[in-house]
């Protein structure tokens, strides 16, 4: 859809890791080190369309891509987060499922990381608040997660 980031073809320069339907992206303002998102390749608002078999598709692939980032972040814990629609603080009209890779003690304390999240949106659309990694940051993350991926049979075209 015009104007959506994630159905811009820059998009694939974050991508690290897809299924069929689904790609794995590494946020440009990560809200802490690994926050990843899992989009469909389609543009697609809500979890409540796909389909059956898409929602198990989805829910598996975020499963193998959050133990690569728990692997490759020595993480302790993890988030994952959905808004669905605006009631519920979707910013971004386009289905995306957050991954954040969590260290015991990383923020002061464990909820906080969802004001930091709606933060994001508007700064990831139309803002440089938020320290934004350069691109030479970005591609050796990127570069280090589809190593990571292609090893564990995430990264197929
Ligand atoms: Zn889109």
């Amino acid at each position: 859809m015009k104007n959506c980031p994630f159905c811009s073809p820059d998009v694939h320069n974050s991508v690290f890791a897809r299924s069929d339907n689904f790609l794995a992206i590494y946020n440009i303002a990560p809200v802490l080190p690994g926050h990843s998102l899992i989009i469909p390749k389609k543009h697609i608002e809500s979890i409540l369309v796909l389909t059956e078999a898409e929602m198990l598709e989805m829910t598996l692939f975020a499963g193998k891509v959050t133990r690569l980032l728990l692997h490759v972040f020595k993480s302790d814990g993890f988030n994952w987060s959905i808004q669905d629609s605006e009631a519920a603080g979707q910013s971004l009209a386009h289905l995306h499922v957050h991954i954040i890779p969590r260290l015991n003690g990383d923020l002061p304390k464990p909820g906080d990381w969802y004001p930091l999240i709606q933060n994001n949106y508007s700064e990831i659309l139309d803002s440089q608040k938020r320290q934004r990694l350069s691109i030479s940051q970005m591609q050796k993350i990127v570069t280090c997660l589809r190593e990571e991926a292609s090893q564990m049979g995430l990264f197929h075209n």
